[in-house]
């Protein structure tokens, strides 16, 4: 387990408890773990711990939506370093708005700024999914993407998130490789 800790590289930089994304502390047992992609062309792991530490990153509050005003989730990955943003007991706003996977899963990001390695940023989220699993009990169904989750009044509802992952837009091929990447460093931890 250690080497594997050591290859994730990962460090915490936390919100400030009470502040942004964290203002509200809701608890959390996390049940499943859910993959993003940011989306952003420029910003690596570092730029995004820094804007949700300043705050930066809002979104509309509304009933049956956002619920704090912040979008905020677990760790953010690229092809260098893991980082922590909140306790995996608290949960987040990357998901669903009030549904489960928000509720209930562990939110990771995967960096895909220009001239990062892709392959070093989904095998480092490999591993942390597959610590994260041992860790807290998860097991490997429970892994999900993004667009497992249908979020309520959002168009599309289920959102071609992480875009790199999935095939036309949904889980296929790509996923399945993915987890069994998961599955393999997984096996290496027992
Ligand atoms: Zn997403």
């Amino acid at each position: 387990m250690s080497a594997m800790m050591r290859d994730i590289r990962l460090k915490m930089d936390l919100v400030p408890r009470g502040t942004h994304g964290r203002k509200v502390v809701r608890p959390m047992s996390p049940r499943y773990i859910t993959i993003h992609s940011t989306q952003n062309w420029t910003a690596d792991a570092w730029r995004h711990s820094l804007a949700l530490k300043r705050g930066a990153l809002r979104a509309p509050k509304r009933r049956g939506g956002n619920r704090i005003g912040y979008l905020i989730w677990h760790f953010t990955v690229d092809d260098k370093v893991a980082i922590q943003h909140m306790p995996t007991s608290e949960q987040g706003e990357h998901a669903d708005f009030d549904g489960p996977g928000n509720r209930y899963s562990i939110g990771i990001e995967m960096c895909e700024h220009r001239g990062s390695s892709r392959s070093a940023t989904v095998e480092r989220t490999a591993k942390l999914v597959a610590l994260l699993m041992k860790k807290q009990g998860i097991p490997l169904n429970n892994v999900k993407p993004h667009y497992h989750w249908p979020r309520r009044g959002a168009s599309p509802q289920n959102k071609n998130c992480p875009h790199f992952l999935l095939d036309n837009g949904r889980p296929g091929a790509k996923w399945r490789a993915f987890l069994g990447q998961v599955n393999y460093h997984y096996r290496r931890l027992e």
